[in-house]
């Protein structure tokens, strides 16, 4: 194995072959789209040859947790219901896997030039936030009470942007644990992080970054993003089209779209992370 490990080229190629093998597997179980699929082969060897474990580890955490939560009882009545509300429904496309992952990638490269912990720190913020979103969506749209707007408290049909329930929200917490936790796990294998962290830090700053992230993005999704009415079914929904026509914007900017609010959460609990990080560093 370490004979893999130091040469770039055949590392690249396992790389690749490694990642791709997990985008057509979630082709094939249609969790990814082809776009998709192609995108997170690609990011998933960037991931592994700029970062060690801690990097590509919690990456694969989280699309396979949120692969997990988005086929766990995916015929439910409620599910399918808030569903039909969402911008994109069915697999994620290139575009979603680049607003997922795009980010902690950039943070990973920046690490692989300028190895600091803060930058280690920022991405579990990120990762966490990504984490928490997904698991709060794809759980908490199994909710038996009705969502309230985060903004108003008024009941809102379930899948409504900016709007959560009490199931979802503590799927974020646990989200958002979970991946501190992964952390904690990997760090020891990971070369490339060899901080001296004290393992409360790790886990509080995942915790904290990413119930932060998940309430901006709810934020984001009451007041500026982008949200249409269907004119044939009446449905408030995130998409363009619905019954095959074109919707009328309600509120918010159009180019305000969900991908575009998931990562101005992220990049917000990527600082967070951070800020947790410069208070947990021991003082030099
Ligand atoms: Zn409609």
């Amino acid at each position: 194995m370490r004979g893999i490990l130091d040469n770039p080229l055949l590392l690249a190629v396992c790389a690749m072959l490694g990642s791709g093998l997990i985008g057509y597997a979630a082709y094939r179980k249609a969790a990814l789209t082809a776009s998709g699929a192609w995108a997170a082969a690609v990011m998933g060897a960037a991931y592994v040859m700029l970062g060690g474990p801690v990097w590509f580890g919690l990456l694969i955490a989280f699309f396979l947790s949120s692969t997990f939560w988005s086929k766990w009882k995916r015929r439910h009545r409620s599910k399918a219901k808030a569903e039909a509300k969402y911008a994109k429904s069915g697999g994620r496309d290139a575009v979603q896997v680049w607003a997922n992952g795009g980010l902690g990638l950039l943070l990973c490269a920046l690490h692989a030039l300028f190895p600091h912990p803060l930058l280690m720190f920022g991405f579990l913020g990120v990762m966490a936030a990504v984490n928490a979103d997904t698991w709060a969506t794809e759980i908490g749209a199994l909710s038996r009470s009705k969502p309230r707007m985060l903004l108003g408290w008024r009941k809102v049909e379930p899948g409504t942007s900016g709007a959560v329930t009490l199931l979802g929200t503590t799927a974020a917490a646990a989200g958002a644990l979970f991946i501190g936790i992964a952390a904690l796990l990997l760090m020891p294998l990971d070369g490339t992080i060899a901080y001296d962290i004290h393992p409360a830090a790790i886990a509080g700053a995942a915790a904290a970054a990413g119930i932060a992230g998940a309430v901006a993005d709810s934020l984001l999704g009451a007041s500026v993003q982008a949200i249409y009415r269907c004119g044939t079914c009446g449905l408030e929904t995130e998409s363009e089209m619905h019954c095959g026509t074109d919707t009328v914007r309600m509120r918010g900017a159009v180019w305000m779209n969900n991908d575009v609010v998931n990562f101005t959460a992220s990049c917000l609990a990527g600082l967070i992370g951070a800020g947790i990080g410069m208070l947990a560093m021991p003082v030099q």
